[in-house]
């Protein structure tokens, strides 16, 4: 599947449920109103899916949410995705998760077929956790980042870094990963959705962030792409992979090769952009594959060049009002 700029497009994000057993003040609003069960797609009609977008040249498959894990019978989906990188069909099967349930669901991902996951961290400060995430245990996650390293899989740390709330944890961040043998990639904050509390005041250049490490840490400069849009360094003193993601501050759409699709079957060309196919209609209008096929070649024709985030004083109103739970992250 090529895009409009000759772009390949390898690689899967979907998001198997928009709820969650956080509410990260970041991601979602207090009082989040979820879909209605019978909208979603059941668990078969995202394996149909995810074969087809394999058929039409997806090679790598990421599972979001919301929160993946808290989607009930998850797991027989991951095992049967999980039998095309047996097969050979898929390069690799891999989760984003907030942790909470990792300690329950470790083992069974090793065993599906899953190598690495990316668990989000944004602090390993229990009071900032709890504020954060409006009520979480930072136990239950810790818990289930050492499951998953004992099950043998290869964890990425995903932190957030927000200014005034977790700045000062960067660096004994990256220190903890090197230690515990994680990689870690640092995010800023991207204006999608409506949340209480401006996001403005919490917007953290990664440039600076990655000026202030330079202090205490030896920075190499790393070729490494792990298919996402991330860029990395290695840190020298440690081994460990530290990656950035800069929507804002970088322009990182040029090698986009992703499309994201919900849990209710819409397929989203961009994070940054709101237009969209419903690929609901045409996986439930026939049992062949045709129908589908064609919506998804159609929508990959109109793959966007890059998205068009924002934050300045100017404007306090989130660039799109989708939130990243519903498209997943
Ligand atoms: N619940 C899972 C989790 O938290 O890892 C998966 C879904 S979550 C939407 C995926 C990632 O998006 C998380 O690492 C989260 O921190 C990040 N995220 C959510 N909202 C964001 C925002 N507005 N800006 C930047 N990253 C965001
Ligand atoms: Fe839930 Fe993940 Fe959003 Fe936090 S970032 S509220 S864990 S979906």
């Amino acid at each position: 599947m090529l895009d409009p700029y000759g772009r390949s497009i390898t690689y899967l994000r979907l998001s198997v449920t928009d709820r969650c057993d956080l509410r990260c003040v970041y991601c979602m609003g207090e009082e989040m109103e979820f879909l209605p069960r019978a909208e979603l797609l059941t668990l078969e009609e995202l394996e149909r899916l995810c074969r087809t977008f394999v058929r039409l040249g997806v090679r790598k498959l990421r599972l979001t949410g919301g929160e993946p894990l808290v989607r009930r019978g998850v797991m027989a989906l991951v095992e049967h995705l999980g039998g095309m990188v047996e097969a050979g069909t898929l390069d690799e099967l891999t989760l984003t998760t907030n942790g909470t349930r990792l300690a329950e669901f470790a083992d069974a991902l090793k065993a599906a077929g899953m190598k690495r996951i990316n668990v989000s961290l944004d602090t390993r400060d229990a009071e900032t956790f709890r504020r954060l995430t409006r009520f979480g245990r930072i136990d239950k996650v810790l818990d289930g980042i050492a499951a998953a390293k004992a099950a043998g899989l290869k964890v990425k740390v995903n932190m957030v870094a927000l200014k005034g709330v977790n700045e000062d944890e960067i660096d004994s961040m990256v220190g903890w990963c090197g230690e515990q043998g994680h990689d870690l990639t640092l995010i800023e904050t991207m204006p999608l959705g409506e949340v209480e509390g401006g996001r403005n005041e919490h917007y953290l250049p990664l440039d600076q962030v990655r000026r202030q490490l330079a202090r205490n840490w030896t920075l190499e400069p790393s070729l490494m792409r792990s298919g996402g849009p991330a860029s990395y360094v290695r840190i020298a003193e440690t081994g460990g992979m530290l990656g950035f993601i800069t929507p804002l501050t970088h322009n990182f759409c040029e090698g986009c090769n992703r499309v994201r699709v919900t849990c209710t079957g819409r397929l989203y060309l961009c994070l940054g952009q709101e237009d969209s196919a419903d690929l609901r209609t045409p996986l439930r209008q026939s049992e062949g594959e045709e129908a589908i096929e064609a919506a998804i070649r159609e929508a990959i024709g109109r793959k966007p060049k890059g998205h068009d985030f924002v934050i300045d004083r100017e404007h306090q109103r989130p660039a799109l009002a989708r939130h990243m739970s519903v498209t997943g992250g």
